[in-house]
Parts: structure tokens; sequence; C-alpha cells
């Protein structure tokens, strides 16, 4: 097994970070490598499952305790310490490029609400409404020209947000009025009820009615938001796209998504970048394919052919005897690289364009050749009845 990243390190916090600054550290990770956010990406995954392992540890208070102590070893068989999770890596995620998560991951489903909407499982938002959580990622689809996406460009967008109301500062209390802490469940937003069941008297805990699980009681509501603390407002962005991204490729802004709720920071916005076609290239990675006919003469003497590229026609020398289907490559013609050095190349596949319709001179010049190559020539050709004549 390689060596492993301390866990602190992972997460990028001070060993004597709060479970708070772990957790906050751990949602920003778990958020930037989500397998969802970024398809088919390697790199991202192992740090998605790194962040993850660390997490596991780190927000347990006896796991940490016994990393602080023993490091790596702890968790280690062959080092003799407790919980095994050493050489097999944690199970529960080995699967979720395949799409499938087995939700026992305590603070994941966290993160899926803060994600998609909270429709993910138990631990949504509501069961901790007082909480200070991120605001939600918001996806806005971007159709871009072929050109934009290969030099680059700016756009403006415009889309609504929710943001904290204005009028309140997110209180969500008239200006002026104040909010009580709620008395039926103590300002917790929770409250613990008892259930009979078959097994007995059982406790459990449920949002509190009387707060909406916000902890606090809003004697007068702020009528710009209507007592949510949040407004919904439309916000301009200016999204820099990078000269190669391509079809399909997201761009995150950091803090342009929804409001955070309670204090929490601001959520994302993710710009789904959508390419539209070139009439001429197509384009695959960096590299751009082209179709293009050469004449019949230039395939079999060679010569000069203008091919169109991204920036303007370049002249390429088509060798003599190019027979059609020939494909030839144009180097650095290509798409520039995405946040690297150099270009694709540009492949031009040629297609031998045969007349249909020959001018009398041209048809003898034909035949004349027909002879040369010994080839069969039709019995209407002015040759044909010529030869015809002096065998006679
Ligand atoms: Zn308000
Ligand atoms: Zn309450």
């Amino acid at each position: 097994m390689a060596a492993k990243r301390d866990y602190y390190e992972v997460l990028g916090v001070q060993k004597t970070a709060s479970d708070d600054e772990i957790k906050q550290a751990y949602r920003k990770l778990a958020k930037k490598y989500h397998p969802d956010l970024n398809p088919n990406d390697k790199e991202a995954e192992e740090k998605f499952k790194e962040a993850n392992e660390a997490y596991e540890v780190l927000s347990d208070k006896d796991k940490r305790a016994k990393y602080d102590q023993f490091g790596h070893a702890a968790f280690d068989p062959s080092a003799g310490g407790g919980y095994g999770y050493g050489a097999s890596g944690f199970g529960g995620f080995s699967g979720f490029s395949s799409g499938g998560f087995s939700g026992t991951f305590n603070g994941f489903e966290d993160i899926l609400g803060s994600m998609f909407g909270g429709g993910f499982g138990g631990g949504s938002r509501a069961s901790r409404a007082n909480a200070a959580m991120e605001g939600d990622d918001l996806r806005y689809n971007l159709t871009i020209t072929f050109e934009e996406a290969a030099f680059g460009c700016k756009k403006e967008i415009s889309y609504r947000r929710e943001e904290k109301c204005a009028s309140c500062g997110g209180t969500g209390a008239k200006p002026g009025s104040s909010t009580k802490t709620c008395t039926k469940c103590g300002g917790t937003g929770q409250i613990r009820v008892q259930q009979n069941t078959i097994l007995g008297a059982m406790m459990s805990t449920r949002e509190c009615d009387a707060c909406g699980g916000t902890g606090k009681i809003i004697e007068q509501p702020c009528e710009k938001c209507r007592g949510t603390g949040r407004t919904s407002n439309l916000m301009k962005v200016s999204v820099t796209i990078p000269a190669g991204i391509d079809d399909g490729q997201t761009i995150r802004i950091g803090g342009k998504g929804g409001a955070g709720y309670n204090g929490g920071p601001d959520g994302d916005l993710l710009v789904s970048i959508r390419v539209k076609n070139h009439k001429q290239f197509i384009r695959e990675g960096f590299d751009l394919y082209i179709n293009m006919t050469i004449p019949v003469t230039t395939a079999v003497l060679g010569g000069e052919v203008k091919v169109p590229t991204l920036t303007g026609e370049v002249k390429y020398n088509i060798p003599a005897g190019t027979q059609s289907g020939t494909t030839f490559r144009l180097r650095d013609q290509g798409v520039q690289k995405l946040q690297q050095q150099g270009k694709g190349d540009l492949y031009v596949n040629v297609t031998v364009d045969i007349p249909k319709k020959l001018t009398d001179e041209q048809r003898r010049l034909f035949e004349q050749l027909a002879v040369t190559f010994g080839t069969e020539y039709p019995e209407n050709s002015s040759i044909f009845s010529k030869m015809k004549k002096k065998k006679k």
C-alpha cells in the first residue's frame, strides 16, 4: 500500500480543528471531487475516497483520539489496531464510481442533501434546520459556439438565486421587531418524543413543530421575505470560459450559488457547457477532423490545396498518387488544449472528386489516357471508331 497522507493534511485542517471545521473542510472537498461532478476522473475519485476516509475517522471522537495517538497504525489490522480499514480500504465506498452508494456513512447524506437539493434519504435539512449549512449549488446550462469553445470567451449570464433578505438581514423578523428563542424546544429546533412500539417505549427526535426546526420564534415576520429570511434575486455573473473547453464540461464558480443557511457559506454555481456543432469540423478531444474533396488531377499529379482551419485557410501539398480516403495530419491546427500548452492536430480526410461531366477535350484526353493504361475504352468513343477504321 502506498504511504497514506495524514488525515488532517487530507482535509487541510489543523490538528486542533473543531468538529465543525472538519465538517466544513470535508464538505468542500467532497463537493469538489464528487464523482458525479467529475465523471471519468480517476484522480478526483481517489481524492474523494481519501477525503471520505479522513472524515470517517476525524468526525468520530473515539477514532480521532486513536488516530491522534497512533496515526494510521490505529486502523491497520497488520499493526494490531482496532478498526481494520487499512488493507481493504473503505468497503462501503469502493462501488461509487459505478453509481452505487451504500448509505451507511455518517454525514454523507448531508452532502448529497445540499448538493442535490435535499431529496437524498434521511439526514435532510429539516432535521437540522438551525445548523449552519452551505447554500445550494445551482446549475446553469450555457450553450456556446464551436469557436467560442476553441478560443475561449467571456459570457454574461443571469439567473435567480436565493440570497439573504436585505430587509431583515436574514433573520426573517420584521426590522425593529425581535425574535425569541423557541420555548418548546429550548432553541435546539428538535424535540424528543416517546413512541410506544411493540418493543416498548422508544424515544426519538423530531423537528420542533412550534418553530419549524429553527429554534426561533419570529413574532412579526419580515414583509419582504415573509419570514423566511431569504429572497430570490436576479444575479448577473460574467463567466470566463477557457480555450479548449468541450461539450459536457462544467465550470464551477465558488460562492455564486444559493445563500448559505444560518451563517453557512454560499453554494457554488455550476455552469454546464454545451458546444454547438461546426459546419465543417468535427472535434474529438483537442483534435479536429474535416472531409475535403480534391480534383482528380491533384490526386494523380500532386499539388497544392487550401485546407480550412479554425484560423483561416492554409496551403497543403498533396503528394502525387494520393488515394481517395487518405487522411493527412496537420500538426497543431487543432484546438488549444484546455489549461495546457499546445494544440491538437487537424486530420484532413480527402475524397478524390471524379468529374461527372467532361468537355469534349477532357473526354478525348481521358480516352487517350485510357489507351496508355491499356484499359478498355467505350465503343462509342472517338478513338475507338478511329482505331476500327485503321484496322480495316
Ligand atoms: Zn426579510
Ligand atoms: Zn422549537
